[in-house]
């Protein structure tokens, strides 16, 4: 809140500034000079007080014609009252910028400023500038040619302004709605409400509303052909302005004056009223009054029968509407001409007129049209781009449900290939442990079959490997040696006084008798000769193809082998001996070959023999003989009788003692305590 001294203060400066309001209006130079006495009280007042300075400032400044700095108020007004967000400022600000745009000949610009100072205004409630801003929109929609929309904003305006209670601003709306039942031609109207515009500017005692109201009067009563009541007007408004000394209105009675005189046909009133206007006009620089008047003066003159004069000053004078281009008073200047020279018998003169008014005629219909054109073509140009927006974001929408399900199916494939290649290395790991369990399968299979075929103390084949062995390849040929007598043998040992052996040393110490026994025949037998432990202390050795009189020689390399051997077994020596049976294979008495069991039989009963005979010593049974005097099993039965009998044929090989060989001979068999007979 002001303290009481600053707001008498602001108060008085209001006021001042409405008087200005109402000079301003009909005389501009000297409202501007008691506005400038203010300015910086006024620029630095409240808010309201300030925007309505910077409005009359403007309008003061528009009057004189001085539209860039009256633009140059009305930016400022706007850009504060937005500062401040003031409606009211702004509506004010805008108005100012449509009058300005307007006194620039920028009709259109004007009219759109003027519909939006209405918006704004009417957000507010300040009535005086809701008149103002309704009269504004409703004179813009008639300048539009738009009546109905005139009518209706300029009947609201005068509503608003009997509701304002403010008489200057029903007379505003009033004189508007007067002007535009003029234009209309809607005279009873007119003069009805011209009636009461009289009546309230008569309330006003403001001699500028009066002057105003009377040139609306001149306007109707002009129009509504009653043309001595429209001069009557006039002069009326001449006297009030010269009174007012509104210099501007004055050259503009003058004119319309100069006018009247001329339609009545009085030349020299037309003529003095037009001279005068063109003096007051160029003491405010009214371009156009001046350019009216020397229509004026060429219309006189030309009725007057001064033709080339006359031409000559309606040459300049439409010079000017050409330079402003304002096509529509052109055309009504020309028609106006075009009549004067006719009247003055200049017909060609006339015809030209026409003519002209007829070019600006058709090229204001072109622009109209191109206009329409233009409008249809850029709805259809907004509705193309709207069809365009829509498909492309339809096409939009599309791609990017597409690049969605891409991206989608691509999440799967890249899902599918990580199953993929887990399993795949899942897969090669179980692929590789199996492989591996395979190999070691097969390595255990090997170790059991060779266990399964072998004798774990000696690592010699045992005997069921043996079994096995001749069940699959008894009976094949036998490869022989080059034409040599060559046969396969069978060698069937067994340790002597083994038990001994165990009892003595122990039965470890055996043990290491049994496994250098089995080395001993690896040494002495080939690699290609099967060795099988056979029982305890027994060894069978299967040779497969052996030299038919080289037996007797391995026997004996068998037993010397043996002898030769110094088993040492904690520091004491142990020496052994075996005794051997042994005997080619196959045997074939009847010349049928036996059956391999029978043939083991044979020579384990050879080895009996031996060990019967004395131990340490090898009997090879060579053949049979005369088998056929006896039975093949008598002889099996009873080897050693057979042999008495001479049916079989024995060879004695002795082991020697200390690795010494001993001389063989049959005849020491006999001697060895058993029962012998002569062999050979
Ligand atoms: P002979 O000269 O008549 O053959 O007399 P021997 O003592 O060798 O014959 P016998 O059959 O009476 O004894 C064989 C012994 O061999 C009996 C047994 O305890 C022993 N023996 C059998 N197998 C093994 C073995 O693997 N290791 C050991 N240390 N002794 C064994
Ligand atoms: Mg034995
Ligand atoms: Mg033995």
């Amino acid at each position: 809140m002001l303290p009481p001294a600053a707001h008498a203060q602001v108060s008085k400066l209001e006021q001042h500034i409405a008087a200005v309001r109402e000079d301003g209006r009909f005389v501009p130079a000297r409202a501007l000079q008691r506005l400038q006495e203010v300015e910086t009280q006024a620029r630095s007042a409240p808010l309201p007080v300030r925007a309505e300075f910077l409005t009359q400032l403007s309008t003061v400044r528009m009057r004189l014609g001085q539209n860039d700095l009256a633009m140059q108020l009305a930016e400022e007004l706007i850009a504060y009252a937005r500062l401040n967000k003031s409606d009211v400022a702004l509506a004010k600000g805008m108005l100012c910028k449509a009058y300005v745009t307007f006194a620039m000949n920028e009709r259109r610009a004007s009219h759109l400023l003027a519909f939006e100072a209405e918006r704004i205004a009417n957000r507010t409630d300040d009535l005086p500038v809701r008149v103002q801003a309704t009269i504004s929109a409703g004179q813009s929609w008639a300048e539009e040619g738009n009546f109905p929309f005139a009518l209706a904003k300029l009947q609201a305006a005068v509503d608003l302004a009997r509701q304002s209670n403010s008489p200057s601003s029903l007379a505003a709306a009033l004189n508007a709605l007067t002007l535009l039942y003029t234009q209309m031609r809607e005279y009873d109207k007119g003069f009805e409400v011209l009636d009461e515009l009289l009546a309230v500017s008569g309330t006003l005692a403001s001699p500028g509303r009066m002057a105003q109201a009377k040139n609306t009067e001149y306007g109707l009563a002009l129009d509504a052909q009653q043309p001595q009541r429209g001069q009557r007007a006039l002069l009326a408004a001449l006297a009030l302005e010269r009174q007012l000394g509104a210099r501007g209105m004055v050259a503009v009675t003058l004119v319309n004056l100069s006018d009247s005189y001329l339609k009545e046909g009085d030349y020299a009133r037309a003529l003095r009223y037009a001279n005068e206007a063109i003096t007051a006009a160029r003491l405010v620089n009214n371009e156009q009054v001046e350019a009216t008047a020397r229509l004026n003066i060429g219309q006189a003159l030309i009725g007057q029968g001064r033709l080339q004069e006359g031409k000559q000053s309606v040459a300049t004078g439409l010079a000017y509407y050409e330079r402003t281009a304002n096509q529509p008073d052109m055309q009504a200047v020309l028609l106006e001409y075009g009549m004067a020279l006719e009247k003055a018998g200049d017909m060609r003169g006339a015809v030209t007129a026409y003519h002209r008014e007829r070019g600006i005629s058709n090229q204001l219909f072109e622009k109209q049209r191109q206009k329409a054109v233009y409008e249809l073509q850029e709805k259809y140009e907004a509705e193309k781009k709207q069809r365009q927006i829509e498909l492309l974001s339809r096409e939009n929408q599309l791609k990017s449900t597409e690049i969605d399900n891409r991206r989608l199916q691509q999440r799967v494939w890249w899902l599918l290939a990580l199953v993929l290649a887990m399993a795949s290395v899942i897969v090669g790991l179980l692929y590789r442990k199996v492989r591996h369990a395979n190999v070691q399968l097969k390595v255990k299979n090997q170790e059991l079959k060779r266990q399964s075929s072998r004798d774990p103390l000696t690592s010699l084949y045992n005997r069921r490997h043996f079994q096995e062995f001749m069940r699959s390849h008894a009976g094949k040929p036998q490869p022989s040696y080059g034409g040599a007598d060559v046969v396969g043998a069978l060698f069937l040992l067994d340790v002597d006084h083994f038990k001994h052996i165990n009892d003595r040393y122990g039965h470890a110490a055996g043990d290491l008798v049994l496994t250098t026994i089995a080395e001993t025949l690896h040494e002495v037998l080939r690699e290609t000769d099967m060795i099988v432990r056979w029982g305890g202390e027994e060894f069978l050795a299967f040779l497969p193809a052996v030299a038919r009189d080289g037996l007797d020689d391995i026997a004996r390399r068998i037993l010397n082998g043996m002898a030769a051997q110094n088993i040492h077994y904690q520091g004491q020596t142990i020496q052994v001996h075996v005794s051997v049976g042994f005997a080619p294979y196959p045997l074939a008495p009847l010349g049928r070959p036996l059956t391999w069991e029978r043939s083991v039989n044979l020579i384990d009963m050879a080895l009996y023999l031996a060990k019967a005979h004395g131990r340490n010593r090898a009997y090879g049974l060579r053949g049979f003989q005369q088998v056929e005097r006896t039975t093949l099993e008598a002889v099996e039965q009873d080897l050693e009788r057979a042999w008495r009998d001479g049916f079989v044929d024995f060879s004695v090989v002795l082991g020697g003692t200390d690795g010494m060989e001993k001389t063989v001979t049959q005849a020491n068999q006999a001697s060895d305590g058993v029962a012998a007979a002569a062999i050979t």
